[in-house]
C-alpha cells in the first residue's frame, strides 16, 4: 500500500457499485461526492453505495461530501453553447444561456468595469464593460464551448453570500444523516468560516471532520489560522488558479504542504493531476510529473476529479495514479526528502513519543509502527513523523477507521473495544499480522493512546517495542524458560517425534510418554498445574512448560514451529526468537542436568 492516499471524485462514468469496487480496489481510499453536481438524491444513493463497498472489505473506504459554498455557477443548460471570443456577453442571473446572454446562479451585478470574468476554470474569459442594471455586459477575449453548471470565478468580486449557502445547509444534513466522513468546505476565507461550517454540522447533531479547500482569493493570508481551525485542507488548484494567478499556484501547493507537515494535518492535492485521462489512456509527462511531486512534497493525499467522475476509463487513471505514487516513494529522493523534514517534537507529550516511535523502529527494525488508537490522535501524531515502517492504526471505532484512509501512511484496521492495556497491544498486534504488515516473530513498536478514555486530547501515553507473533495459546509458565520447537502430540508416541520436538498435552493423557524423552525440547500440557505426569517430567528433564494451554491437531498440524515461553505463559506460532538469537542473545531453556 502507498502512503500517499487517493481521493476519487465519483460522477456518471463511476456512480455504480461495481465501479466504486473496482476503484477501491485499484487504490481509492476516499470517495468525493461533488454537491455542485446531480440530485440530493443521486448523492445520498452514492453515499450509501460508498459505505456498502467500505462494508465489504477490511480496507476502508471513506467518503467526502465536498459542499459547492458560495460558488457562482453557470446555468444547468442541456446542450452546450458557443462563446465567441471578440462578442459581447450578458451575464445576468437565471437558468438559461445562449451565445449573447449567459444565466448564472448567482448575480455578479457587484462587478466593475475592468473586472475579469473567468468561466469554467477560467477556460473562457470576459473583461466587463458596463454594469447595466442587474446584467454585467463583458466582451469576451478568450472563447470556447460553454457546459452546464461551470464555475464563474470574478477575482476581487466580494459577494455578500454565507459561507453556508440555503444549499450546502441541505448537503450538511445529507452528510449528517449518511454519517459521510468528511465534509469539505468550498471557497473559505478565514478560520472563522471553517467554524461557522463545522458549527452547523454540530448544530445538526453530526461529527463530521472538516476539510477546508484553500481556493478563494485571500485566504492564503489566513492559512496557519485555517490549518489550525479544520480537520485537512485541500489545494483546490481549479479555482485556486483563478483567484490567485496561475504562476503562485505551484508555490502556494508547497507552502500549504509544508505548514500541514509541520502541524499534521491531512492535506489533498486537488485538480487537474492526470486530466488528460478522461479521454487518453495515457496521461502526459507533465501530469505525471505534477503527481511524483506532489508525493515529493509529502502530501497526505491526491485527489482525481473528472478523470474518474465522468472519465473513460477511470479504473485505468486510478492504477496510473497508483503506479507514478508508488514508484516515487520506492525512490532514494524521497526517501532522502523524508529524512531531512521530521518536523520537531511538538508541545504534546503525544508528539514526542510518535517522533520517538519514528526513530525507535528504524533503530530496532521495526516491520511496523502500530498506532491503537480510539479518536484517531495517536495514529495522526504517528503519521506526522513519516516512520519508514508502515503505519497500522488499530482503531474499535469504525468513523476513525474510514477517517485514517485519508491520512499518509496510515493502514487503519478495526479492532474490538478492550480495556485492559496488555489486551489493546495484543489486539494490536494481532491486526498487524492479520493485515500481513508483520510476520510472526518480527519486531514492531506499539504506541497507545486507548487507556484513558479520555477522546482528542493529548492522550498517547505508551510506547513500546514488541515481538509479533500469533497466540496459540495461553497459560501458566511452569517450568521457566523459552524454547523454539516443531510441534508433535503426545498420543502420537516420541518414536516419530523430531529431535527437540514441543510435547503437547491433551487433559485426558494419563502418561506415561512412550519412547525416548530426550527428544522433548518443551512441553504445553492442557492440564494446569505443577503436579502432574507432565509437569514432573518438564522438571526433571529441565525443558520450558506451560501448563493450562490447550493445543488440538485440527487447529496446530504437527510439526508446526512454535515457541513456548514459560516465563510469560504463552505458545506462540513460529520461530518468535530468531531475531533475538541473531542479535546475539542467549535464549534460555531451563534445562537442568
Ligand atoms: C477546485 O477548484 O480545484 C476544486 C477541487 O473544487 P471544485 O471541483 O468544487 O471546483
Amino acid at each position: 500500500m502507498s502512503n500517499a492516499k487517493i481521493v476519487c471524485t465519483l460522477g456518471p462514468a463511476s456512480a455504480s457499485h461495481e465501479r466504486i469496487r473496482a476503484l477501491a480496489d485499484a487504490g481509492m481510499t476516499v470517495a468525493r461526492v461533488n454537491s455542485s453536481h446531480g440530485t440530493r438524491e443521486e448523492r445520498r444513493d452514492l453515499l450509501e453505495r460508498i459505505r456498502e463497498v467500505d462494508r465489504e472489505s477490511a480496507a476502508p473506504l471513506a467518503s467526502m461530501v465536498d459542499l459547492q459554498g458560495p460558488e457562482i455557477r453557470t446555468a444547468p443548460v442541456e446542450e452546450p453553447v458557443d462563446l465567441v471570443e471578440g462578442s459581447e456577453v450578458r451575464f445576468v442571473e437565471g437558468d438559461d444561456a445562449s451565445a449573447s446572454e449567459v444565466g448564472l446562479s448567482i448575480s455578479i451585478a457587484g462587478a466593475s468595469p475592468g473586472d475579469r470574468v473567468l468561466v469554467d476554470d477560467g477556460r473562457i474569459e470576459a473583461t466587463v464593460e458596463r454594469v447595466d442594471g442587474d446584467a454585467v455586459v463583458a466582451r469576451v477575449e478568450s472563447g470556447g464551448e460553454l457546459g452546464a453548471r461551470k464555475g464563474v470565478n470574478v477575482p476581487g468580486l466580494a459577494l455578500d453570500l454565507d459561507v453556508v449557502t440555503e444549499d450546502d445547509r441541505e448537503d450538511l444534513e445529507l452528510a449528517v444523516e449518511q454519517e459521510a466522513d468528511f465534509v469539505a468546505a468550498s471557497f473559505v476565507r478565514t478560520a472563522e468560516d471553517v467554524l461557522a461550517v463545522a458549527g452547523v454540522i454540530e448544530d445538526l447533531g453530526g461529527d463530521v471532520p472538516v476539510v477546508a479547500k484553500l481556493e478563494r482569493s485571500g485566504a492564503i493570508d489566513h492559512l496557519e489560522d485555517i490549518v489550525e481551525a479544520a480537520y485537512g485542507v485541500m489545494v483546490a488548484r481549479g479555482d485556486l488558479g483563478v483567484e490567485y494567478p496561475l504562476q503562485e499556484v505551484p508555490l502556494i501547493q508547497k507552502r500549504v504542504v509544508r505548514r500541514c507537515r509541520e502541524t499534521g494535518t491531512p492535506v489533498i492535492i486537488a485538480t487537474e493531476m492526470l486530466d488528460s485521462m478522461v479521454h487518453a489512456r495515457r496521461p502526459t509527462r507533465a501530469e505525471a510529473s505534477d503527481v511524483a511531486n506532489a508525493v515529493l512534497d509529502g502530501t497526505d493525499a491526491v485527489m482525481l476529479s473528472a478523470e474518474t467522475a465522468i472519465g473513460d476509463d477511470p479504473v485505468r487513471v486510478v492504477e496510473t495514479m497508483d503506479t507514478i505514487v508508488s514508484e516515487v516513494e520506492a525512490s532514494e529522493e524521497y526517501a532522502d526528502l523524508r529524512e531531512q523534514r521530521v518536523p520537531g517534537p511538538g508541545t504534546a507529550s503525544a508528539d514526542s513519543l510518535a517522533r520517538a516511535a519514528r526513530y525507535l523502529s528504524r533503530d530496532v527494525g521495526a516491520s511496523a509502527v502500530v498506532a491503537a488508537s480510539e479518536s484517531g490522535y495517536t495514529a495522526l501524531k504517528t503519521a506526522k513523523y513519516r516512520p519508514e515502517a508502515p503505519i497500522v492504526a488499530a482503531t474499535p471505532d469504525e468513523g476513525v477507521r474510514r477517517r485514517l484512509a485519508l491520512s499518509w501512511g496510515i493502514r487503519p484496521v478495526h479492532v474490538d473495544y478492550v480495556a485492559d492495556a496488555e489486551d489493546v497491544i495484543r489486539g494490536a498486534v494481532d491486526a498487524v499480522l492479520d493485515v500481513g504488515a508483520a510476520e510472526s516473530g518480527d519486531t514492531v513498536v506499539v504506541l497507545s493512546g486507548m487507556m484513558t478514555g479520555v477522546e482528542g486530547t493529548d492522550t498517547t501515553n505508551m510506547l513500546k517495542v514488541h515481538v509479533a507473533a500469533e497466540t496459540l495459546a495461553t497459560g501458566q509458565g511452569t517450568v521457566p524458560g523459552r524454547v523454539v520447537g516443531p510441534l508433535a502430540y503426545a498420543g502420537d508416541g516420541l518414536e516419530n517425534a523430531p529431535e527437540g520436538a514441543i510435547l503437547a498435552v491433551p487433559g485426558s493423557f494419563e502418561g506415561p510418554f512412550d519412547g525416548d524423552l530426550s527428544r522433548i525440547g518443551g512441553i504445553v500440557a492442557a492440564r494446569r498445574g505443577m503436579t502432574g505426569y507432565a509437569a514432573i517430567v518438564a522438571r526433571e528433564l529441565g525443558v520450558p512448560m506451560v501448563s493450562g494451554a490447550s493445543l488440538a491437531p485440527a487447529d496446530v498440524a504437527p510439526g508446526t514451529t512454535v515457541t513456548v515461553d514459560a516465563e510469560r505463559g504463552i505458545v506462540y506460532e513460529g520461530d518468535v526468537l530468531a531475531r533475538e538469537r541473531a542479535a546475539g542473545a542467549e535464549i534460555t531453556a531451563d534445562r537442568r542436568p
